[in-house]
């Protein structure tokens, strides 16, 4: 049975402040790592100018049913599915949930932001798929 892969981008809707922000992150990712681990789900999640981006890659009913509750998230908003497909290889499939960015502060987030010129409303869904996966590997090489 094919496998699918989900890319979405939102608004974030997480408090101003960089603490705060921080923290919600961090527990974003805990929960998200815990949840896809169980869910056979593998992905991708990047933070920047304002914006989430995120892939979400494993079997079509597990992709489903998690995008389902990230869609419902008030943490973020305006999600906009950019490509649903069907896979014959994970590109992920090493991360529960890979992250771009810092979870210690907000300097490398910003960094992150102005090195990638990332900006996900004028990107296809292959485009900024490529782009996370580009930025990933070298961020963690
Ligand atoms: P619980 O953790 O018990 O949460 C119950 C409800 O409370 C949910 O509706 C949840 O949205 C809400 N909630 C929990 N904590 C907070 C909080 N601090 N502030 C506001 N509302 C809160 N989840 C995944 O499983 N996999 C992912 O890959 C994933 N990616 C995400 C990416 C983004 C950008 C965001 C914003 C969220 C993501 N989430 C992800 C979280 C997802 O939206 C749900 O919060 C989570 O899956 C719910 O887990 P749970 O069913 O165990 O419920």
């Amino acid at each position: 049975m094919p496998e699918q892969r989900l890319v979405y981008f939102s608004a974030n809707r997480l408090p101003a402040e960089p603490g705060v922000a921080m923290e919600q992150i961090r527990l974003i990712l805990e929960k998200s790592r815990r949840n896809n681990a169980v869910a056979n789900i593998t992905g991708a999640l990047m933070f920047s100018n304002g914006h989430f981006a995120q892939v979400l890659e494993g079997p079509q009913a597990s992709v489903e049913a998690t995008f389902e509750r990230i869609q419902q998230d008030n943490r973020h908003g305006n999600v906009t599915v950019l490509q649903v497909r069907a896979i014959e290889k994970r590109s992920f499939a090493n991360w529960s949930m890979a992250y771009l960015g810092s979870e210690s502060g907000n300097e490398d987030i910003d960094r992150i932001a102005v090195e990638s010129g990332f900006r996900p409303t004028s990107l296809t869904g292959d485009e900024l798929f490529a782009s996370i996966e580009i930025r990933l590997r070298r961020y963690t090489k």
